[in-house]
């Protein structure tokens, strides 16, 4: 397959996509530049023999709103690529054809947000198509749009029958991904924690199909030990998944999966870092009190789980680890996967908040993999075939 190295890119123009959708503050400076920096390597890479055209969404504008113009990360983006991007105020007309028919080796174009057009996320086949005339090859660099089939992110790819291919990231997002859901070394652990059951379900019966041994803490516990006839207090439960809940560990049972949930739980008389806190089983929970972290016990049994597993996935916190009082059993999961990486262990995480508290301790070096994709990690977890990968890859 056609990649970001093997691709002979001399005098040919590359049309990227990618995820520049950062966040800003009030004066419209970037806060966050971990998605520019994401693309830089395959920006430089191309650049080194071809030249370059960025494109990407940013933010839900409703038509041409100057607040959601690309213009704001132009500087952040010069000072991670250290050289000045041309920017053009259109991604789409003669303009934007004119500048991108006369592009030398190494300059870099980068285009206004996809999104001032509806046809953007309608996945307008006109709209890709004058897209793709503005270049000679499409390379995909934005996984954290590749769930939807939008025009840049995928229908584009129709008018490259050969000449598309994944950036670095999304290569790598990919191979980290596809090697633990396709070709994981066993045992196989998943630790799923967060919220809701309800919006996990989709991946909890996946991992049901993939794994030896399923975690699960964070709010998502108490619907299971309330399912079992536990006493959960006024914790987090979602009463109308009980069966579900009921019916998932049956499952379990028959896909001989050990299901590890939480034995004891940190409790609080309010959802406050000063509450006053107390331990108990996670089965007999006083009334008037939640619990918002898992115990000693279940921080034990979950470390052994984890450090004994050859491959790890980590989606969602053991508990309300924003507060540093209920922090501890998501820190220790944390740590127990970096112990398990030292082994040996392949331990990839992912979904939005498990990232922020592995970004938090400071631990996403010492991990296998970190993936930056939200929604379309979540897809790729639920067993989804990918719009953005199926686009290159077919
Ligand atoms: P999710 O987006 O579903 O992955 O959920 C993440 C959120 O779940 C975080 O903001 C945590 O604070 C929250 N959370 C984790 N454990 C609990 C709990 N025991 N009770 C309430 N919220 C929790």
């Amino acid at each position: 397959m056609k990649n970001i190295d093997n691709y002979d890119f001399t005098g040919k123009k590359a049309i990227v996509r990618v995820d520049f959708n950062v966040p800003l503050n009030e004066k419209f400076e970037v806060t966050d530049s971990t998605r520019i920096k994401a693309a830089i390597p395959t920006i430089k890479k191309i650049a080194e023999t071809g030249s370059v055209i960025l494109m990407s969404h940013f933010g839900r504008p409703k038509g041409q709103e100057e607040k959601y113009s690309l213009k704001h990360i132009i500087s952040a983006v010069n000072e991670l690529l250290g050289k000045d991007v041309i920017f053009i105020d259109d991604c789409i007309g003669e303009k934007v054809e004119n500048i991108c028919s006369t592009l030398n080796k190494g300059e870099v174009v980068l285009l206004e947000n996809l999104r001032f057009y509806s046809e953007e996320e309608k996945g307008d086949k006109v709209f890709a198509e004058k897209l793709s005339k503005l270049a000679d090859v499409y390379v995909n660099d934005a996984f954290g749009t590749a769930h939807r089939a939008h025009a840049s992110t995928a229908v584009i790819a129709d008018f490259f029958p050969t000449e598309k291919l994944f950036g670095y990231l999304m290569q790598d997002e990919v191979n980290s991904l596809e090697k633990v859901l396709k070709f994981p070394q066993k045992p196989f652990t998943a630790i799923l924690g967060g919220a809701k059951v309800s919006t996990k379900i989709p991946v909890i019966e996946q991992m049901l199909s993939k794994v030896d041994n399923l975690i699960i803490g964070g709010g998502m516990m108490f619907t299971f030990i309330k399912a079992q006839g536990g006493n959960v207090g006024s914790s987090m439960v979602e009463d109308d998944f009980l069966e579900t809940a009921k019916s998932l560990l049956e499952t379990a049972k028959k896909n001989n999966v050990n299901i590890y949930l939480p034995v004891d739980s940190v409790n609080a008389d309010k959802f406050s870092n000063d509450a006053n806190i107390s331990m108990s089983n996670s089965n007999s929970i006083p009334s008037g009190e939640m619990g918002l972290d898992i115990g000693k016990e279940s921080i034990k049994t979950f470390c052994e789980v984890i450090e004994n597993s050859k491959t790890i996935l980590w989606n969602g916190p053991m508990g309300v680890f924003e507060m540093d009082n209920f922090a501890k059993g998501t820190i220790s999961v944390a740590e127990s996967l970096v112990r398990a990486t030292e082994k040996g262990a392949f331990t990839l995480v992912g979904g939005g908040d498990s990232v922020a508290a592995i970004n938090k301790y400071n631990l996403e070096e010492k991990v296998s993999y970190v993936s930056t994709g939200g929604g379309a990690m979540l897809e790729f977890m639920e067993g989804k075939d990918l719009p953005g990968v199926k686009a290159i890859r077919g």
